[in-house]
């Protein structure tokens, strides 16, 4: 199936195919507006019959889809459309709308840059810093539409943005939340939805001061970063399609005294932190502290089944302990940490203790949620030398893991949940012969078999989106070229 094809009640008259997938949708909210709960898609009611779907858990034909108020109000395989009923026919696989749980946008700009020659994480950290020195609201939102135009491409239909850029290079504040609105604005307009996990970040290192264009990320303190917090949740009140959340940067930029107040001030909401990507993160804080830095989020009640881990790459059998008895979320990025030479986690092991899985691209070196879910068992593999560590339902699930970014009636198609659809292409060089299921999901497919995504019931990327204003690879290689050192 090379698109989508627009059909109508079984036994009328056949609908015509439409051309392929196109970027996503340009339209979206003007700057600074904010769109209330509920609106936008409209009470009527759509139908959809999804020839091969991944619903409850199993692939299923022919499945009734009907969709009012970005909301499905029907999932029904082998569902019959009503009589004097029109459903729109789609083919191919598909499945519901992927989580990116893990991203800073400008990294994108490094893609094919910091991986020439070698160097380490921390060389590759000084390349990402003179990126981020250049950033201003108007070019970071240039920038994050391009690639959140990507992410959307790729089938995701809620991002997780780990966000730390919020003032000025010299550390002084923009006004009216610029730096976090331009993300805002840059989501609506491609019609991702945004959870901003909005960073506390005050220290180089254990409470040495911020330097440099680190500046730009501090508040001064964690009660300032509090309040400035707490401002942009009420700048966002009401909406229905982003989630203020917070973040600990880690435990190297955030002191031990300064982790309750954080924690107290994301209460309720999602809380993401960097959690030992290095080995010398952890060596600095069992010098610092005399404790492991999983250790040291448990003892100021951090963990919990509203904290993400991200990487959770170098622990201990104590750490695993605390992070799945405690039922905390933990983010593998694995092609990020496949590029920065990080590790493989113990992701296998968290999952049995306990801990909830999600997924992310990070640094955005590859866009690919498929990939994203194959490399968690691929990579398992070649540190176990062993295979089948985790079912293609079980890759999905982490692949479609909204709650932890507090979108928890995302990710499944039933009654009730947001209305995301993605339409994989069963019949593309990667895709064809290989079971049309979720196999075909988890260990076939990539990014550019996403022939359409579905946000809340509208059509954001293929054939019934609204036509992109510039195509998206043009309005990447704009928007990098303008901020590369
Ligand atoms: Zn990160």
């Amino acid at each position: 199936m090379s698109g989508l094809v627009f059909g109508s009640a079984p036994g009328s008259a056949p609908g015509s195919a439409t051309g392929p997938a196109t970027g996503p949708a340009t339209g979206g909210a003007p700057r600074g507006a904010t769109r209330p709960a509920g609106a936008g898609s409209g009470a009527a009611t759509t139908a959809y019959v999804l020839r091969r779907a991944w619903v409850g858990g199993a692939t299923r034909d022919d499945v009734l889809v009907e969709v009012a108020d970005g909301r499905f109000t029907r999932v029904e395989p082998g569902g019959a459309v009503g009589e004097g009923r029109a459903a729109v026919v789609l083919d191919g696989l598909v499945v519901p709308g992927q989580a990116n749980a893990h991203s800073h946008a400008f990294h994108r700009a490094l893609r094919g840059r910091t991986q020439r020659g070698r160097g380490t994480f921390w060389t590759w950290r000084e390349q990402m810093y003179a990126v981020a020195a250049r950033l201003d609201p108007d070019s970071y939102h240039r920038l994050a539409r391009a690639v959140l135009g990507e992410i959307v491409a790729s089938g995701v239909t809620t991002l997780g943005e780990f966000h730390y850029l919020h003032h000025r290079p010299d550390g002084t504040p923009y006004p009216d939340h610029a730096m976090e609105l331009a993300l805002v604005e840059a989501a609506r307009a491609v019609g991702l939805r945004l959870t901003l996990l909005d960073t506390c970040y005050l220290s180089s290192g254990f409470g040495a001061p911020v330097e440099g264009v680190q500046r730009r990320c501090s508040d001064g303190s964690a009660q300032a970063w509090a309040e400035r917090r707490a401002a942009l949740v009420e700048r966002l009140a009401g909406v229905d399609d982003v989630v203020v959340g917070a973040a600990i940067h880690s435990v190297r930029a955030v002191p031990r005294a300064d982790l309750p107040t954080v924690v107290a001030a994301a209460a309720g909401d999602p809380l993401h932190v960097h959690l030992s990507e290095q080995p010398a993160e952890n060596a600095a804080c069992l010098a610092a502290y005399g404790v492991t830095p999983t250790r040291l989020l448990a003892d100021a009640g951090a963990l919990g089944p509203r904290t993400t881990a991200v990487h959770a790459t170098h622990l201990t059998d104590a750490d695993v302990d605390l992070l799945g008895g405690s039922g905390t979320r933990v983010c593998p990025c694995p092609t990020t940490e496949r590029d920065l030479g990080d590790g493989v986690g113990p992701a296998r092991r968290l999952a049995d203790a306990g801990a909830v899985l999600s997924l992310g691209s990070d640094s955005h070196a590859v866009v690919d949620p498929w990939e994203e879910m194959r490399a968690l068992e691929l990579d398992e593999r070649l540190t176990s030398r062993r295979r089948g560590h985790w079912s293609a339902d079980e890759l999905l699930a982490a692949g479609t893991d909204h709650a932890g970014l507090g979108f928890p009636d995302a990710g499944r198609l039933e009654v009730g949940a947001r209305a995301d659809l993605v339409v994989l292409d069963t019949s593309s060089p990667r895709t064809a012969g290989t079971g049309d299921d979720e196999h075909t999901a988890v260990f076939a497919a990539s990014a550019a078999d996403v022939l359409a995504v579905m946000v809340d019931g509208r059509w954001v990327v293929g054939p019934a989106a609204p036509a992109p204003a510039q195509p998206l690879g043009a309005a990447l290689a704009a928007a990098i070229q303008e901020v590369l050192p």
